[in-house]
């Protein structure tokens, strides 16, 4: 299959051509085809939620496990009412102050959604996305876009048109490029049907930011480091996601022990004949003499790190590195999302060293 491409930019997005693109997506969606857009995450890989079958070609094209449900994309409020059994008004709070954004909420499925897509479970996710090419698109797929990360499953997700080409290509009908997705990381995921909301994965959108609107929020044990080894209610969250192809570990502690050590894991790997590279910040960057240097941005706006995150595990997969060490980042805010996927990425290998060097 050959799978087509097509920019959209804020200057060309008013353009015939451009809305004719996202139509023809559209049309591919209605007619049970694969087609993968941009959102302010990640790129997503779009399928008619309602129609079984595209939740079935979703998962062959990905290399999914089909247990592991589908968050289904729609573009207005009053598209939500329809796919579920009842809106809590916990979703009603969430949705004004988040929707349009990086939110998921699960919610009891109505039988309109078919089991396909929610992997045999009686609840849906549910998220409207920030993007305006995604937001068309929706709504010209005739409102119901099943999405999950248009990448091949146990790969980063891609934050560019190019690495859904490099996974899916020939795989899908089209792909609509809508240049660097500007947050990097996944959706949050609330579960709202127990009595207290409960986040199942960590993104852009914190539990403090949550708990602003909703009072008490609950966190999944399973996604705490503590509790790597409760079962995590979000299917998804048990499989080895976002592994690179090289062994990747972390470094945590003082800037100056972490810079030290990293140094020293380098010069070890050299002595073994190994490729190495590391993941570092602006401020330390210059001072590593790995193979392969990549700078995540500034440690004071972790966002930089969310963003560029899974761009650099795939390009150190590019440059066949044997190792990479990435230094820590907080559990603060957007940082324990960045954390939270690294761990994931390392296999939960980290190392903590102490300022004497220790
Ligand atoms: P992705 O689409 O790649 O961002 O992954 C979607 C994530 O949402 C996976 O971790 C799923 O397990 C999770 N998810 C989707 N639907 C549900 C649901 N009904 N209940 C719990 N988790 C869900
Ligand atoms: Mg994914």
């Amino acid at each position: 299959m050959n799978t087509e491409i097509f920019k959209i930019t804020d200057q060309n997005r008013k353009t015939a051509e451009a809305q004719k693109a996202i139509e023809k997506a559209g049309k591919i969606l209605q007619n049970g085809g694969l087609a993968a857009f941009p959102t302010e995450t990640v790129y997503g890989l779009g399928g008619d939620a309602l129609n079984p079958e595209s939740s079935r070609k979703i998962y062959a094209a990905k290399g999914r496990p089909s247990d592991n449900p589908l968050i289904v994309h729609i573009c207005r409020w009053e598209d939500l009412s329809p796919i579920v059994k009842k809106i809590p008004e916990t979703a009603k709070r969430l949705a004004e102050v988040f929707w349009p954004g990086p939110l998921t909420m699960i919610l009891e499925k109505s039988d309109k959604v078919p089991k396909e897509t929610t992997g045999g479970l009686s609840t849906v996710a549910v998220r409207m996305p920030d993007d305006e090419t995604a937001l068309s698109l929706i709504r010209a797929a005739g409102g119901y876009v099943a999405a999950p990360s248009a990448n091949l499953s146990g790969r980063p997700s891609p934050t560019l048109a190019k690495y859904v080409q490099e996974d899916l290509g020939g795989r899908i009908e089209m792909i609509l490029d809508g240049g660097q997705a500007c947050i990097g990381l996944e959706s949050t995921i609330v579960d709202l049907t127990e009595e207290v909301p409960v986040i199942l994965r960590p993104g852009y959108i914190t539990r403090e930011m949550l708990s602003k609107v909703l009072g008490e929020v609950e966190v999944d044990r399973a996604i705490l480091p503590e509790g790597s080894d409760a079962a995590p209610k979000a299917p998804g969250m048990k499989y080895r996601h976002y592994a690179p192809k090289a062994e990747l570990t972390i470094i945590a502690g003082e800037e100056e022990a972490v810079v030290n050590r990293i140094n020293e894991l380098v010069r070890e790997a050299e002595k073994r004949g190994l490729r190495s590279g590391v993941i570092a910040t602006e401020r330390t960057a210059a001072r590593y003499s790995a193979d392969s240097v990549k700078n995540a941005g500034n440690r004071d706006k972790e966002e930089t790190a969310a963003k560029e995150l899974y761009r650099i595990l795939r390009e150190f997969d590019g440059e066949e590195v044997d190792l990479i060490y990435s230094e820590a980042f907080t559990e603060n805010g957007i940082g324990q999302a960045v954390m939270n996927r690294l761990l994931k990425a390392a296999g939960h290998r980290m190392e903590e060293v102490s300022s004497d060097g220790e």
